[in-house]
């Protein structure tokens, strides 16, 4: 086995957390190349390395001198260093970049928090060291070069000898211009790096035990997700249950690596293993998880006779377009539907949006529902069991929860509610409650003791 770990911002933020990585590192010799993020907060308070050299861009843009925020940062490479008794010339290579600090570009600024935490943790792990804009090629559009990028890695593999340190967040075009990937990239190398390798397992160092079934600060004490799809996880995140840059998911998914989410904190616990089916277990439960987001907007169209017409719902959405909203739901009746849109996205341009589609279809009545919250009951073992949506709908009758809408995913792997903003956190509560620990036997599992 070959495993990728990549240890995100907290897990490298201070002297103590680079100890706790080296000991994750140390304890299996499978864990052979190792990713990094910049360092992290320390305190809750405290910035994130990657904010202060956005900040340090805001400076040199707007003309305002940065000396006392690049040495504040350096400090924080200089305490690493000093505290875990590294040799690596912080000061040297810190004064160069500072000194010629306008000459770069802002990616190259901010690729340097990533570029002096892996060069301290390549020292404190005993890791060459291998700079991602020599093996991570960017095409000049900002998408990754996947063939380049993994000959390169391969290429890094043979000259390390088999095991090396790679900084995450960022990498170069074929003619050396720095690019980063989104906010929370780190993820993102890490998922090329195992995918390029072809490795076994992409384990992501965090600091949660991996994805829960609800949120904590809603539920007590949700049950931890031991397994879950990569479909069920983009549910999931995408209602605001986000623990991984979802954009990691893909180069893994294709080739179906499985991820596992880990805590530096708590490297005992089990964590979250996302793959694709989840095959070797008898027991799972029904609902994998539950997630869900408020301030949706619901518009409502009712026109007659609409079911005999034709583009009416093309042309409604047409105007969403035009206006650059993404739809949510589109829940349909006969002669009526509803355009359901995040109420962010609609918040300055709402009435001419409503007074365009008057415009492009005539209704016969549009309202508006506002203060509308989304909730997702993800589980993939739902769909082969009859029964599930009339229990979710049970319960929440029974709690005097009024369901604003419904809609189910295509794959039917979740069933998503629309209620009140103010009925939010009970309906998810009762969800869970009314679920609880609810296992089924899983299908293989079946075929497996036959
Ligand atoms: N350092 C970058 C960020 O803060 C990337 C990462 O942490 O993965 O967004």
């Amino acid at each position: 086995m070959i495993k990728v770990c990549k240890f995100g911002g907290s897990s490298v933020a201070t002297a103590e957390q680079f100890k706790k990585v080296k000991g994750i590192v140390k304890s299996d010799p499978e864990r052979r190349f190792v990713v990094v993020s910049a360092a992290g907060k320390r305190t809750p308070t405290d910035n994130k390395i990657t904010d202060l050299l956005l900040l340090v861009n805001a400076h040199i843009e707007y003309h305002v001198d940065c000396t006392s925020l690049l040495a504040s940062i350096e400090e924080r490479f200089l305490d690493l260093a000093r505290e875990l008794g590294l040799t690596f010339p912080v000061a040297e290579y810190f004064a160069e970049f500072a000194n010629n600090i306008k000459s770069y570009s802002p990616q190259y600024i901010v690729s340097r928090g990533e570029w002096f935490t892996g060069q301290l943790m390549a020292e404190y792990l005993g890791l060459p060291f291998v700079d991602a804009k020599d093996v991570v090629v960017f095409h000049h559009d900002g998408t990754v070069d996947m063939q380049r990028t993994q000959t390169r890695l391969r290429e890094a593999v043979v000259q390390t000898g088999g095991s090396f340190l790679l900084p995450g967040f960022y990498g170069a075009t074929v003619d050396g211009q720095l690019k980063l990937f989104q906010r929370g990239g780190g993820d993102i190398t890490g998922a090329i790096l195992a995918r390029c390798l072809n490795v076994d397992l992409y384990e992501n160092w965090t600091d949660v035990s991996g994805f829960l079934s609800a949120d904590p600060r809603i539920v007590d004490h949700p049950r931890a997700i031991h397994r879950i799809t990569f479909d069920e996880m983009r549910e999931l995140s995408y209602m605001g249950a986000s623990v991984l840059q979802e954009e990691a998911i893909f180069p893994v998914r294709e080739v179906n690596i499985p991820i596992q989410i880990k805590n530096t904190n708590a490297p005992d616990d089990p964590g979250t293993i996302i793959r694709e089916g989840a095959r070797e277990h008898a027991m799972e439960h029904l609902i994998t998880g539950i997630a869900g987001k408020k301030d949706f907007v619901a518009i409502h169209v009712q026109k007659a006779h609409m079911s005999n017409e034709v583009g009416t719902v093309r042309r409604a959405l047409s105007v969403l377009e035009h206006y650059n909203v993404s739809v949510e739901h589109i829940p349909t009746g006969v002669d009526s539907f509803a355009v359901v849109v995040n109420g962010d996205d609609v918040k300055d341009t709402i009435y001419s949006i409503i007074t365009d589609i008057k415009k492009e279809i005539h209704p016969d009545a549009i309202t508006l529902v506002d203060k509308l919250a989304l909730i997702s009951v993800v589980g993939r073992n739902m769909s082969r069991r009859a029964g599930t949506s009339g229990r979710i709908f049970g319960a929440l009758g029974e709690a005097g929860i009024n369901i604003r809408m419904i809609t189910q995913s295509s794959q039917e792997i979740s069933i998503i509610l629309g209620v009140n903003n103010s009925d939010f956190e009970r309906a998810i509560r009762v969800i869970y409650q009314s679920f609880g620990d609810d296992v089924v036997v899983s299908e293989n599992a079946n075929r497996v003791q036959k």
